[in-house]
C-alpha cells in the first residue's frame, strides 16, 4: 500500500467517524431540547451504542498501521499542510485512545456518571458527606489516567493536555500566577460606578417574548445565521455544532434579569460562529476542526464580552433595547452600561464578572493540580476551597453548595478543564487587541451596527484554520506574539479605570 493509498483509507475511515459523532451531537442536542419524556431510556440505549462504535473505530489498529505507512512521506512534507496536520492529530488521537486500557476507560465512564447524578443530588442538599467517596474515586481514577497517558513533570499535565493541547501545568502557571497578581490589585481600583450601579434597570419586567426577539436579532446582527441554527431553550444554555450549515444554540429567559438570557445568547452564538465559520471542505478531519476548547471559548467570550458588553455596541442598541422593552423605555444608556458591567467579588464563578471570573478559575486550577500531584487530599478539598476563596476574593462561602460542589466539573471527572475558560478570556483580548489594530475603528462600526468586518476577521484568521497550528502556534501566527495576559489586563484597565 502507497502512502496516498494508506492516507486516502486514514481520510475515509476518520471522515465515516465524524458522521457517527454528528448523528450522536444531533441526538445529544434533542435529549437537551426536545425529547419527550418517556424516549429518554431508547435515548440512552441510542447514545450508548454509537458511543461504543465510535471508539471501537477510534481505536482500529489498521490506523496505527496506516499512520506509520503516511508518517515520513512526502505526503506531510508540509507541516502546514492539510495532510501533514491531519496526520499529526490522528496519531495524537490514537495514541490517547489506545494508552488508556480498556478496564480504566469503562470505569472512568461510569464513575464520571455516577459522580454526577450523585452531585445533582448532592449539590441543593449541600451533602458534601455523601458527595466525598465519589470525588474520591473519581481522583483515584485520574491519577490511573495520568500514568496510562504518561509525563514528564506531573501528573496534571496529561489530562489538561486532553482539554487544551501543548499546555502544561508549567505553562499555565506562567500566564496565570502574574494575571492573579494584577487582577488583584485592579479589584481594589474599581471605581464606585462599576462597584455599585443601579441594579434595578435589569430587574425590567422583560417579558419572554421580547427577549427572545431581541436576542435574536442581537445574534443575526452580529452573523449568526438563522438558515444555520436555531435559538432554543434550555436550563444550562449550550451550543452545538452538528456538522456544515448546522450549529444551533440555546438560552434560558429570566424575566427579572435581563443579563442572562442576552448575554448567554451572543456567548454560545460566538462558539456557534465559529462553528460555522471552519473550512467546509475539511470536515470530519481535523483540518476543519475546532482547534481547542480555549480558542472555542475565546470566540464565545469575545461576542459576549469584549463586544456585548461594550459602550459602542449599546451606543448601536440601546435605542432598539429602550423601543422593545417598556421598563427601559425611559432607561439611562450610561446607567445600563455601568449596570451590565458591574465588578464585585462574588461565590459562583458562572454569575462572576469579567474582572474577578478568572480568579475563580486560578484557584480551580491550584485546586486540581494539587489534587493529582497528591498534595491536597478530597477530604481536605472543601477547607482548601475556602481558604483560596477568602485568599483571592475575599469570602467565604456559606455552605458546600455555593463553595467546592458548585462546579459539576470535578463531579464528571473533567480534571483540567477550568483552565480553558481562563485561557480563553486571554486569547479572545489578544486578538481582539490584533483585529482592532487591523481593522481600525472598531467601536465606531459597532456603533454603527457594523460586525461583518470583525467576523470576517475572525473567519480568515482563526476559524478557517481548524486546527491547522496548536493554540499558541496559532495566537502567535495572528497576533506575533506569545500568549499573555497583557492585552487582557490593558483592556480591562482601559474598560474600568480610564474610561469609567
Ligand atoms: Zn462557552
Amino acid at each position: 500500500m502507497t502512502p496516498q493509498e494508506a492516507y486516502q483509507w486514514l481520510l475515509q475511515h476518520h471522515r465515516d467517524t465524524a458522521y457517527l459523532r454528528s448523528v450522536k451531537k444531533l441526538l445529544a442536542w434533542d435529549q437537551r431540547t426536545f425529547i419527550p419524556e418517556k424516549g429518554h431510556a431508547h435515548r440512552a440505549a441510542q447514545l450508548a451504542v454509537l458511543a461504543r462504535l465510535i471508539h471501537e473505530r477510534d481505536t482500529d489498529p489498521r490506523i496505527g498501521e496506516h499512520l506509520s505507512r503516511v508518517e515520513g512521506s512526502d505526503l506531510v512534507q508540509d507541516p502546514a499542510g492539510a495532510e501533514a496536520v491531519n496526520v499529526r492529530e490522528w496519531r495524537r488521537a490514537y495514541e490517547i485512545h489506545t494508552k488508556i486500557p480498556t478496564d480504566l476507560a469503562v470505569a472512568l465512564t461510569r464513575a464520571a456518571a455516577e459522580g454526577q447524578t450523585v452531585w445533582e443530588k448532592a449539590r441543593p442538599q449541600n451533602d458534601w458527606q455523601t458527595f466525598q467517596p465519589y470525588l474520591e474515586r473519581l481522583v483515584s481514577l485520574k491519577k490511573e489516567q495520568a500514568q496510562a497517558l504518561g509525563y514528564e513533570k506531573e501528573p496534571y499535565d496529561p489530562l489538561l493536555d486532553l482539554y487544551e493541547v501543548g499546555e502544561t501545568a508549567a505553562s499555565v502557571a506562567a500566564v496565570f500566577t502574574p494575571l492573579r497578581r494584577a487582577l488583584a490589585e485592579l479589584l481594589e481600583e474599581i471605581p464606585a460606578s462599576f462597584r455599585d450601579p443601579d441594579l434595578s434597570l435589569l430587574e425590567g419586567p422583560f417579558p419572554l417574548e421580547l427577549q427572545e426577539r431581541f436576542c435574536r436579532r442581537a445574534a443575526e446582527r452580529i452573523g449568526y445565521d438563522f438558515a444555520a441554527g436555531r435559538l432554543d431553550v434550555t436550563a444550562h444554555p449550550f451550543s452545538t455544532g452538528v456538522g456544515p450549515g448546522d450549529a444551533r444554540i440555546t438560552t434560558r429567559y429570566d424575566e427579572h434579569f435581563f443579563p442572562m438570557a442576552f448575554f448567554g445568547t451572543l456567548h454560545e452564538a460566538g462558539h456557534a460562529l465559529y462553528n460555522l465559520g471552519l473550512p467546509e471542505e475539511h470536515w470530519g478531519t481535523p483540518r476543519g476542526e475546532p482547534v481547542s476548547l480555549a480558542i472555542h471559548e475565546s470566540q464565545s467570550r469575545l461576542w459576549e464580552n469584549l463586544v456585548g458588553r461594550s459602550r459602542p455596541f449599546w451606543e448601536g442598541f440601546f435605542p432598539e433595547a429602550r423601543k422593545t422593552f417598556p421598563a427601559l423605555a425611559e432607561a439611562d444608556l450610561e446607567a445600563f452600561y455601568h449596570a451590565i458591567n458591574q465588578v464585585r467579588p462574588s461565590l459562583i464563578r458562572v454569575e462572576a464578572d469579567e474582572v474577578t471570573y478568572n480568579l475563580h478559575i486560578v484557584f480551580r486550577f491550584e485546586l486540581e493540580r494539587a489534587l493529582m500531584k497528591g498534595d491536597l487530599q478530597v477530604s481536605e478539598l472543601p477547607e482548601a476551597w475556602n481558604t483560596k476563596m477568602q485568599e483571592y476574593l475575599g469570602l467565604t462561602p456559606p455552605d458546600f453548595s455555593q463553595g467546592v460542589m458548585q462546579d459539576v466539573h470535578w463531579s464528571a471527572g473533567h480534571v483540567g478543564y477550568f483552565p480553558t475558560y481562563a485561557l480563553g478570556n486571554l486569547y479572545a483580548a489578544q486578538f481582539f487587541a490584533q483585529a482592532a489594530a487591523d481593522l481600525g475603528d472598531l467601536s465606531g462600526r459597532f456603533a454603527r451596527g457594523e460586525f461583518a468586518p470583525l467576523l470576517q476577521w475572525l473567519r480568515e484568521k482563526i476559524h478557517s484554520q481548524g486546527s491547522r497550528f496548536r493554540p499558541r502556534d496559532l495566537v502567535q501566527r495572528v497576533t506575533g506574539r506569545e500568549l499573555s495576559a497583557e492585552p487582557f489586563l490593558q483592556y480591562l484597565r482601559q474598560k474600568f479605570l480610564e474610561a469609567g
